[in-house]
């Protein structure tokens, strides 16, 4: 009996088809894992280490393309060079926009007035892409993902949607696991090299500081202004990230003889992730 089940299950998940989708970054592979499980391959087009601001695919990468039904997009910059090239390599890929009903946020950029505007830094208007750095984000995200594959495969809707409940549940936990480590923290400042948690930081009432501005390095000048800021803040750490130069937060770290903790907003264990840095600003007082 017991023999037969087992055998009638591994039959179902050759009958029912995989589904192949291609992702721009990695916490969403996390993302479509949980609730798409074993039911879905997923192809990630930004690899591990590098930033979704200016990446460029592999050819193997433009040849999997080919293979995807679905495209899950997030809105990172990447997608605007490269989504119309992969409709254009596969026209009956589907382009399913993960954002849809998120409310953006202009990213945040140096709270001090530069004397020097140019045409560069009237544009820090822009909104801030980095969505999935917040959980009440990520629940939105997810509701797009579970309708997308339903849709895709529905005689699987049931299996989706059981995942899909866990995977909520995961998000509900850390969501009041973050909450009450940063219980102390209202206000909290806290440095970053380039602004990927802006999200973070509106979500549990944190102040995020840039040190990047317009994608560069501060110029020797804008750095002692930052350093004089940094130290009026009194800011305790300064977080960089993996897919970027930490050299500028290494010389502020050391003037300000604070520590540099590297965390990176694309690591696939989102979850983990978040409570990391939220212990990291908890922890500076
Ligand atoms: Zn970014």
């Amino acid at each position: 009996m017991i023999k037969t089940l087992l055998i009638i299950l591994t039959i179902n998940t050759f009958i029912f088809a995989n589904i192949n989708i291609a992702v721009s970054i990695l916490p969403q592979k996390t993302f479509v894992k949980a609730i798409g499980g074993d039911k879905v391959s997923i192809e990630l087009m930004v690899l591990p280490g590098n930033s979704p601001h200016n990446y460029d695919p592999k050819p193997s990468q433009m040849k999997n393309i080919a293979n995807a039904s679905l495209y899950f997009a997030i809105g990172v910059e990447f997608e605007n060079v490269w989504l119309s090239k992969f409709s254009n390599l596969n026209k009956s890929m589907k382009i399913i926009d993960l954002t849809q009903g998120i409310e953006k946020i202009a990213i945040s950029s140096h709270s001090h007035e530069h004397n020097h505007h140019n045409e560069k830094h009237e544009k820090s208007s822009a909104k801030d892409p980095h969505i999935w750095t917040s959980p009440s984000n990520v629940k939105i995200i997810a509701k797009n993902i579970y309708d997308a594959l339903i849709k895709a495969d529905s005689p699987n809707k049931d299996y989706y949607r059981q995942n899909y409940n866990i995977f909520m549940k995961n998000i509900e936990n850390t969501d009041a696991n973050l909450k009450s480590i940063l219980s102390n923290s209202n206000g909290s400042k806290f440095m970053v090299f380039h602004p990927s948690w802006g999200y973070f930081a509106r979500d549990y009432n944190l102040v995020q500081m840039p040190i990047e501005l317009d994608g560069k390095s501060p110029k020797p000048r804008e750095l002692i202004e930052l350093i004089k800021e940094a130290r009026e803040e009194k800011v305790t750490a300064i977080f960089t990230q993996p897919e970027f130069s930490d050299a500028t937060a290494k010389v502020m770290a050391n003037e300000l003889k604070i520590d540099v903790i590297k965390v990176s907003p694309l690591s696939p264990k989102w979850s983990e992730n978040l409570i990391n840095i939220a212990n990291a600003i908890a922890g500076q007082k």
